[in-house]
């Protein structure tokens, strides 16, 4: 038996569950037939499963006009938590025009197959028109239309729906259900395991070695390492969730000791908005039960919107006892031939030109001309799997005549 210990409690104390079950579930099933629809984006189904499973915690629904104020001013609830992305549900005017405030809405997502699937009731309790340029500047800290969060939020509709939600359905389209843990459960599975102190791992990207020693190296001073990537709506040249997911498991498998690492993934949608959701990404890996988030250099950055260490410095906005999750801060890591090590400059003092570092942008031509990625930099078992990928879209793309 684990010995006993207390467990780090949900951001605001309480773990939210607005999931319906049983009669409840389909007395709810019943009236949602009845009422009027909403559809959902991808970014909403995501949302809509996520605060209803208690990742986001203390959300109990979309936010209204007063929270997403104080939020986007001031990256804090109207009592005074810290939250930095507004969680908001757009809809056309046409359509918040036709809904009554006090009534109930069925929230919709419309399968590949063009069916209805009921996911969720929404009870509306406000209807509100925003800013978006302003949204962009604040949240994004740019108002380009070409950063792929304020694309979004542009594309979206004028105005925001409120209200608590209740879920009466996950998304019809399940990816990796095996590796899928409601909050509830990875806290029951980090407590089975005995840890204590849990470091969560935010990635949407294969992990390379430079990752691997991050993850180590934070993996030395707690119990457990929590490898937790995104696997919702990412951008086209991310690389695919399911090879992502193949490279892991090949990866802890060879190199990582079974019994303190655990994999899921987390299904939200990557917002792009860097220092923000650096913060975000931690308060809901407190909700899952992680004491500790590792935040890389340009965490959930994009392009060239934020400054390298703008993740870092943005904790420096809140008071310690304003997020109970600790953040461990990291240097980009590489291979020093001298050192004949993965290291960083906090830790290496030899000239770059013993360094073996490889950007995104190289590794993907290399994978592209069947050129191995070198052992220093990433492992040969993700190696083989990324180049399989990447061979196979190529092979793909030629047969259909690109
Ligand atoms: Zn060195």
């Amino acid at each position: 038996m684990p010995r006993p210990f207390r467990q780090m409690p949900p951001h605001g104390g309480t773990l939210i569950d607005r999931v319906l079950r049983g009669e409840l579930r389909e007395a709810a099933l019943e009236r949602a037939r009845t009422l009027p629809k909403i559809y959902l984006d991808r970014v909403r189904v995501s949302d809509l499963e996520l605060i209803a499973v208690g990742a986001y915690s203390p959300l109990t629904g979309f936010m209204n006009a007063e929270t997403y104020e104080t939020v986007v001013e001031d990256m804090r609830l109207p009592n005074g938590l810290a939250w930095t992305i507004p969680i908001v549900l757009p809809v056309e005017k046409e359509v918040a025009d036709g809904l009554r405030v006090g009534q109930e809405v069925a929230l919709v997502e419309r399968t590949e197959t063009g069916a209805d699937h009921i996911m969720g009731i929404l009870e509306l309790a406000e209807k509100f028109e925003y800013d978006k340029a302003r949204e962009a500047k604040k949240v994004y800290r740019t108002t380009e239309d070409k950063h792929p969060g304020v694309a979004r939020v542009y594309r979206q509709g004028d105005v925001y729906l409120a209200g608590d939600i209740w879920l009466l359905n996950r998304p019809s389209k399940i990816e990796f259900p095996e590796l899928r843990h409601d909050p509830a459960e990875t806290r029951r599975m980090f407590a089975a395991r005995g840890w204590r102190r849990v470091v969560a791992f935010q990635t949407r990207n294969p992990i390379h070695r430079a990752h691997e020693y991050i993850q180590k190296v934070a993996l030395e001073i707690v119990d457990g390492l929590f490898l937790h990537p995104l696997v919702g709506e990412t951008k086209k040249d991310d690389i695919p969730a399911d090879v992502r997911i193949k490279s892991y498991q090949a990866i802890l498998r060879d190199y990582y000791p079974p019994d303190r690492v655990l994999l899921g993934v987390f299904p939200a949608a990557m917002r792009y908005a860097g220092p923000r959701e650096a913060v975000f990404h931690a308060i809901c890996r407190q909700n899952y039960g992680c004491t500790h988030m590792i935040i890389g250099r340009d965490h959930a950055g994009v392009g060239n919107y934020y400054g390298t260490y703008d993740a870092h410095y943005i904790f420096d906005e809140f008071l310690p006892h304003e997020l109970a999750i600790q953040p461990l801060f990291f240097e980009h890591a590489f291979y020093c031939t001298k050192c004949q090590a993965v290291t960083t400059r906090k830790t290496c003092p030899h000239d770059e030109k013993y360094h073996i570092y490889l950007s995104g942008t190289q590794v993907r031509k290399m994978l592209e001309e069947g050129i191995p990625l070198p052992e220093e930099f990433t492992r040969p078992e993700v190696s083989r799997i990324l180049m399989e990928a990447v061979q196979e879209r190529k092979r793909q793309e030629a047969a259909a005549g690109k």
